[in-house]
Formats: C-alpha cells, structure tokens, sequence
C-alpha cells in the first residue's frame, strides 16, 4: 500500500507563505494533478512531498509511514522534476541504470528495465549517446524513462512533458497516462495545462496562492467547480460568466441577466438572502443558440465567429460581459447577426459575488 497522505502540511519562505494549509489524500495507485496558475505553490508542494524541502508545519505520510522529516532516498519515491538532472557525462543507457545500479538490481534485471523504459519514452535508439548531444524534449525523456525504470511504489512528477513539442506531447500524454496506469505506481504529477490534468488525472487538485480550492475527479471540476477560480482556469473557453442583478417585487425574484429575466428556483432565490447582485456561469457549449426569440432567451448580436472545425465559437456581448457559446459547425451565422440564447437551468451554476463561492448549481 502506498497511499499518500498530506495532512495541514504549509511551507514558507521567510515571511510568504507558499503552501497554505494543503490537505490531500492519494489513495493506493490512484494518479492525483496537481493544477495551478504559475507561481501557485504546486512545484513546492510536491518537493515537501520528496522531501526536497521540509514542510513549516503539518504531516506527510507515505504508506502509512511518517515521512514529513525523512531525506528523499528514504521516502521510497521516484521522481521527475522539472529541472531534470541528468549526468551529462554518462550515456542515456547510464542515465537510466544509474538507479537501478545504486540499488544493486542484478545486471540483466537492470538491461532488462533499462530497454522497457527507453522503449515507453520512445527512446531506445539513443541508448548510446551523451545528453549534450540531445534536445531537450529527448533529455526530458530521459528523466522520465530514469524514473519509471526505478519502479518505485511512489512516482512524483513535475511538468514531465513541458519541453516537448505540441505533437509529441500529445502523444505522450496518452502513452503515459496508459503506462502509469500498468505500472500500478501512486502518481502525484504537476502541471499548468488544464487539458493534460483534465485527461490524465485519476482526480485534480486544483490550487491557487498556496491554496488547494477543489479535489475532484475531472468531469466534476470541469462541470461543478467549487468556485469562480476553478471554472475560469479549467476549461478552453474558460465557463462564462456574467452579472446577473437580484430583483425583488414582493414574493417574486428575477435576476436580470443583459435584457433578459431569469427566474431562480426556490431554494436559490433562499440562498440569495439580501444580495442584489449574483454571477451566472455557464459554459459554451451549455447554451442553446436560436434564431428566433422564444421566452426566456437572451438576445444577443454576435461580435465574432471562429470556425473551429468541429464547432462555430460564437462571442457575443450579454451586458458588459463579453461571454464565448459553441454552436454546431452547420449553425451559419456571422458578426453582426441577432440570435438568442437559453440557458438550461441546470446548466447555470450560481456565484456569490463577494466570495467567488458557487452557492447553487
Ligand atoms: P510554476 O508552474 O511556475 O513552476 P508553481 O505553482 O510550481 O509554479 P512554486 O514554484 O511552487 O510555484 O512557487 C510558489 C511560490 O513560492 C512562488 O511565488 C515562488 O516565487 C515562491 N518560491 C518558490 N521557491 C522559493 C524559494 N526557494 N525562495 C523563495 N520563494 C520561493
């Protein structure tokens, strides 16, 4: 069993705190993203986890184990970190033994993990070069290839794929997310590209100013964010949002969306309180675009079109808010033109303005 077990842990540097509080649970072979703005504290956290630096306060257990104060080599983990360093003077067939050497893992089992590994990472023909002699992309592979030949019950990533191309990346994306998968290893693996957590992660926790905001499988962060953040991060277009204004005549409450009233159901329209103003996020590709008007739609006049191929991105302008919707490619329409939008009600999720909190939906 190797669960990962990250308790009240925070890190400071001086006076800044980079990790606030983080609390997360990977279970046993379950692969967790850790996603996040630049400069958010994910690198941090998963160096407190290696044991690269000490944690300020909290507990960290591996396996049950109380690791929080061990040095790295006896955390029993693996691990790829961005800065990854490989020895320039040793061929990449070394580079990859190196580990395994060190251990003691006999001579054939050590050839045997070495070629399996340089075969995942697509980099069995250059067993026999030196890494100065190698782009980046390849020396990043390299890493990796290090790492998962080590078979280590913890694998601790960190932007693995950042210096490949948009192709190989791709590419590599799928083959490792199968690979880790096999393998059975506990991943914790860093990134700022959402669509690498959203297809990779088992579940993403997703993180801002040292704060972990939601852990959830993908489809829920994506769909049901815990707040305004998680939806305008996750997501290409990010989940739309715009001013919704509270008002009130006697028992009834409408929030006026652009020209248009919304009725909120009973237990929203509770939740509201006093409030006189609300955020309404929805996604794009929630709306549903009409020529003509029908009650409860919007109408809008479409300020772009962007032909993607399998989609027409429409942005049309709902009140001051600029706001990106899907429509099927045979939906011709151009700048200019009126249409109006529905919001399917359990498509809206409902945001309390001062907090970014979604309170409903
Ligand atoms: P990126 O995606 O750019 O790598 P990140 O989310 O991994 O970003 P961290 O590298 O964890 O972010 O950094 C979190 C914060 O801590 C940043 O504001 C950074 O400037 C600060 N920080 C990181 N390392 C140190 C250090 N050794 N001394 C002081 N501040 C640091």
């Amino acid at each position: 069993m190797a669960e990962i077990k990250i308790e009240n842990v925070v890190k400071k540097f001086g006076n800044f705190t980079a990790v606030d509080n983080a609390n997360l649970t990977v279970a046993d072979k379950e692969f967790v993203v850790l996603l996040g703005p630049s400069g958010c504290g994910k690198t941090t956290l998963l160096r407190t986890v290696a044991g690269l630096g000490m944690a300020d306060g909290g507990r960290i257990t591996i396996g049950g184990r109380d690791v929080t104060y061990l040095p790295p080599r006896e955390r029993q983990i693996s691990m790829v970190f961005q800065s990854y360093a490989i020895f320039p003077h040793m061929k990449v067939y070394d580079n990859i033994a190196f580990g395994l050497r060190m251990t003691k893992v006999p001579k054939k089992e050590t050839d045997r993990r070495v070629r399996e590994s340089a075969e995942m990472m697509h980099i069995e023909n250059l067993l026999d070069r030196y890494p100065s002699k190698m782009s980046g992309g390849q020396r990043q592979r390299v890493a990796v290839a290090r790492a998962l030949a080590m078979q280590a019950k913890v694998l601790l990533m960190d932007e693995p794929l950042s210096n490949l191309d948009a192709l190989l990346r791709l590419e590599m994306r799928a083959e490792l997310k199968r690979l880790l998968n096999d393998i059975d290893a506990t991943t914790i693996y860093v990134t700022h590209d959402q669509i690498e957590a959203l297809s990779m992660g088992d579940r993403i926790a997703v993180m801002k100013n040292g704060v972990i905001q939601q852990i959830d499988h993908p489809t829920i962060v994506y769909d049901r964010p815990s707040n305004q953040f998680v939806g305008g991060f996750i997501g290409n277009p990010p989940m739309n949002f715009m001013s919704g204004n509270v008002q009130r005549d006697g028992g009834n409450v409408r929030v006026v969306v652009g020209e248009t009233a919304l009725t909120p159901a009973p237990v929203l329209q509770s939740l509201l309180g006093n409030q006189t103003d609300v955020i309404v996020g929805i996604r794009a590709e929630n709306m549903e675009t009409l020529r003509e008007p029908s009650p409860e739609t919007i109408p809008v006049d479409v300020h772009v079109v962007e032909p993607l191929g399998s989609q027409n991105l429409l942005t049309v302008k709902i009140g001051n808010d600029f706001v990106k919707v899907a429509t099927h490619p045979d939906f011709r329409v151009s700048a200019d033109d009126r249409v109006y939008l529905r919001f399917p009600s359990d498509k809206i999720r409902w945001i309390e303005r001062d907090s970014g909190k979604v309170i409903y939906g």
